[in-house]
């Protein structure tokens, strides 16, 4: 099978740094145990996994906000995710005499301070996110007046009487222009003068504009979580930009070999929080793939838990 291998593909700057950070803790002794991460250090269920056989507890329940999670938490450390945290959560952890370390990327805290700003020069402030991501949650946190976009429909029923308003209207680091530029059009028609601030992060967009300008090929594979926005993203681009069917999938285990059946070739890229050994079995598996031989068509993992850090 010919195999495209696309770049750049994989972990970004933030996503290291987060896990660093928790490398770091549970190297070193004096920080309080138990170890907790509120909700997952980054969104790759493999990594929250690896960490877990370290001993870190990574407290994440559908539907729970990070304040409802650290109510479970009595002591130890705790480590806020690369995704970003609200202030109240920061100082209710430290009320509990908890130890705090925060991963909040320096991208998304970038968003943090523009929303910060535009609110003390007196804007009304229009957010664009997924819901129930803590990337939003986080923002929203910061005022109540912030008002929250998913989609077109929810852009519809901004409320008419700002007009008069100044509105700044910005959005979370892992989206996609497709995301993006239907709520906006809509948004202009309803305040024309609205001022907008693009924050989709710089390794975001150069993993979606390695995707949107690859040569044609048969299919595309994104390795990454399916909890993971910029994941989903790069499919979402990849069949939008360029129709190649395309899907995302955790590893090796879940190729499924009709996708692989009397096609040439096949592209490759992963999400900013899959690790790079996850990427790699796949594209070695690809590799050496043959419609004809049913020898070569075997994909099940041989990574140990704790060989994805
Ligand atoms: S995807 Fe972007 S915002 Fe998210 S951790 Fe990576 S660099 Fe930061």
């Amino acid at each position: 099978m010919k195999v495209i291998e696309l770049t750049p593909r994989g972990y970004c700057h933030g996503v290291l740094n987060a896990m660093a950070m928790v490398k770091k803790v549970v190297k070193t002794p004096s920080y309080p145990r138990p170890i907790y991460i509120l909700g997952q250090i980054v969104h790759n269920q493999k990594i929250t996994d690896a960490f877990k056989s370290y001993g870190v507890i990574s407290l994440d329940q559908k539907g729970k906000t990070r304040l409802e999670l650290l109510e479970q938490i009595e002591s130890g450390t705790v480590i806020f995710t690369a995704h970003g945290i609200s202030k109240l959560v920061i100082e209710k952890a430290k009320e509990k005499g908890l130890t705090c370390l925060n991963a909040t990327c320096r991208d998304v805290l970038k968003v943090h301070h523009a929303v910060e700003d535009k609110l003390k020069e007196g804007y009304r402030v229009i957010y664009i996110g997924h819901r129930n991501h803590p990337e939003p949650e986080a923002v929203l946190d910061i005022d109540p007046s912030i008002l929250f976009v998913e989609n077109e429909k929810d852009a519809m029923l901004l409320p008419n009487d700002l007009v008069n308003e100044k509105i700044f209207v910005t959005n979370q680091t892992t989206l996609s222009k497709y995301d993006i530029e239907s709520v906006l059009n809509i948004i202009e028609s309803k305040y024309p003068n609205y001022l907008f601030d693009n924050e989709i992060c710089n390794a975001t967009l150069v993993r979606q504009e390695a995707v949107m300008n690859q040569d044609m090929v048969d299919l595309m594979l994104v390795v990454g979580d399916q909890l993971s926005s910029n994941s989903n993203k790069l499919a979402q681009v990849s069949k939008k930009s360029k129709s190649i069917p395309s899907y995302l999938i955790s590893g090796i285990e879940d190729i499924n070999l009709d996708w692989l059946k009397d096609i040439d070739s096949v592209s490759v890229t992963s999400g900013a929080s899959t690790p790079t050994k996850v990427t790699e079995e796949v594209i070695q598996f690809l590799k050496q793939y043959k419609n004809d031989d049913p020898n070569t068509w075997h994909h099940q993992t041989t990574l140990k838990k704790q060989d994805v850090l």
